[in-house]
């Protein structure tokens, strides 16, 4: 058995589905805490009921992950060793917990992860997408128009895109995607680890004809992937007709900022040009 230290904070990575996910140093560094900090502590006293493991529960969530870094230090200064831990997969990880590492290490305390599950990796570990150069860009805003913002960001990067997305969002998401990258192959990883874990790739217009046609397809948790855009031999701009390509993402709906977001990366040249040359073509406004 491995010795833990006193007075540190252990973050550890739990199950993402499959209890037995869960490894052994987890198990032990939980069964040794003094005090554990969870995103929810009635969700995770079923983990913990699971391996037998009676330790305090205090929580620590997003809306008072700062009043708790107090608490939590005054527990490390008596020599306890606290665990943190979110309601499944690797804390900090599109969950709580940045604050409070983040404030530990500015002061010195010891912290130690112990790795696990974050459905991030197990997602690109089996989607068969290129996995040298990747953006994990967690859930992208709940509004159709930040999130078209934030793909037209980065739709010309040259790496794997990485998002986690809910049920009730995921066919929006990927009508957003089928509008700011077209045909770019996607693959999404659902119900990881759990029984009905599925993989399906194709055009974000195809898996939505396939969420279309079964609606299981729909429901649990999402890691959407999708592909690097192409590598460009060299962008002749001059070959790419710029009131066409403004026009054809207006049409489609992608609003002014994001298709003047756009056309900078495909095009180069300034996006307040571009910007605005969209809201004329947008206004109806004759070329000039
Ligand atoms: N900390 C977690 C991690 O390390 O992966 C992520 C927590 S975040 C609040 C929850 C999101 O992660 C879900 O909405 C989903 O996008 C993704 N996720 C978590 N578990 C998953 C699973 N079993 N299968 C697919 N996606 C999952």
């Amino acid at each position: 058995m491995n010795s833990f230290s006193k007075g540190a904070l252990y973050v550890v990575a739990t199950p993402i589905g499959n209890l037995d996910d869960l490894s052994r140093r987890a198990m032990d560094t939980l069964a040794q805490a003094d005090l554990i900090a969870a995103e929810d502590t009635r969700h995770s006293v079923r983990l913990l009921d699971h391996i037998g493991v009676r330790v305090p529960l205090v929580s620590l969530h997003e809306h008072n992950e700062t009043s708790r870094i107090e608490r939590i230090r005054q527990a490390l200064d008596e020599g306890q060793r606290v665990a943190l831990i979110s309601d499944a997969g690797t804390p900090l990880i599109s969950d709580p917990g940045y604050r409070l590492v983040q404030a530990l290490r500015a002061a010195d305390y010891t912290i130690i992860p112990i790795p696990g599950p974050s459905a991030l990796i197990t997602a690109l570990s089996a989607a068969g997408l290129p996995t040298e150069r990747f953006l994990f860009e967690g859930f992208l805003p709940a509004k159709s128009s930040g999130r078209r913002q934030r793909l037209g960001d980065v739709v010309e990067l040259p790496v794997t895109l990485v998002l986690y997305e809910s049920p009730h969002r995921i066919r929006q998401l990927l009508e957003d995607i089928e509008i700011v990258c077209g045909e770019r192959p996607v693959v999404i990883a659902r119900e990881l680890t759990k029984t009905f874990e599925t993989f399906l790739q194709g055009t974000a217009r195809e898996l939505l004809e396939r969420m279309a046609e079964d609606a299981d397809q729909v429901r649990g948790e999402f890691v959407v992937m999708m592909a690097p855009a192409p590598e460009r031999e060299h962008t002749d701009s001059s070959q790419i007709d710029a009131d066409q390509l403004l026009s054809s993402l207006l049409e489609e709906g992608v609003g002014v900022k994001q298709s003047a977001s756009v056309a900078t990366r495909v095009l180069g040249g300034r996006k307040s040009d571009w910007y605005q040359r969209a809201q004329t073509l947008k206004d109806g406004k004759p070329s000039q």
